[in-house]
């Protein structure tokens, strides 16, 4: 693989999932904060299930920060590790209160800060609230793909993410997010990748593994 063949994959992939774009739904940059840190280890779809209801009890961030914690823990206890999450959540709302006055902060190093904020959650923040291009969120179906293909040997979302990197444009990272999300949920599904209806089969090792193809 090359800059050049993997443009042309982001373009195979633009072109079979035209709408690919983020599944979370706020309309604040502390609502997607609050729903990244939910969406860890529970779908997306269960997270917008959950909070037009918390967004409608926590208006702002004061409120987020001032909720009772047994009250919040209770609303957000279907997307499972609430407790952790209820904790984080509101910590992190005092710490931008307190730290940012009351404004989401816009950087890699200062969002890695916040209570409940790694990277991949920071990247998702800065692509989607403040269209900056820092990285790629580098989530379970980002790791299984790129392995997959070949775009890198790495385990660890953060050395995979560095490899990313190297294959694709500033302008493409926020694309190459959702792509592989949405290539993972609907064709390179983990127990059962579809390749051979896959658009960008020809691009992938595990193909051509598979295929015997030199
Ligand atoms: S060819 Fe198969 S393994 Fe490779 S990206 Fe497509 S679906 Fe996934």
């Amino acid at each position: 693989m090359n800059k050049d063949k993997s443009i042309e994959l982001a373009n195979l992939l633009k072109e079979a999932y035209p709408d690919a774009t983020c599944s979370l739904n706020f309309t604040t940059p502390f609502e997607l904060v609050v729903a990244v840190m939910l969406s860890a280890q529970c779908t997306d779809e269960r997270v917008n299930k959950v909070t037009p209801i918390l967004f409608k009890e926590c208006k702002t961030i004061e409120d987020f920060a001032n909720i009772d914690i047994k009250k919040l823990e209770q609303l957000i206890h279907s997307c499972g590790f609430y407790k952790n999450k209820a904790k984080n959540i509101k910590l992190c709302a005092k710490q931008v209160i307190e730290n940012y006055n009351g404004e989401v902060p816009h950087t890699m190093e200062e969002l890695t800060k916040l209570a409940g904020v790694g990277r991949k959650s920071a990247n998702v923040i800065l692509l989607e609230v403040f269209n900056i291009a820092e990285g790629i969120a580098v989530d379970t179906h980002a790791k299984r793909i790129s392995n997959l293909i070949g775009l890198s040997k790495e385990k660890t979302p953060e050395k995979i993410e560095q490899d990313l990197i190297k294959f694709f444009p500033k302008n493409l990272l926020k694309d190459i997010n959702h792509l592989f999300v949405w290539h993972g949920r609907n064709t390179c599904i983990a127990r059962k990748p579809k390749c051979d209806i896959c658009c960008v089969k020809d691009f992938c090792n595990y193909y051509k593994n598979l295929k015997n193809i030199k």
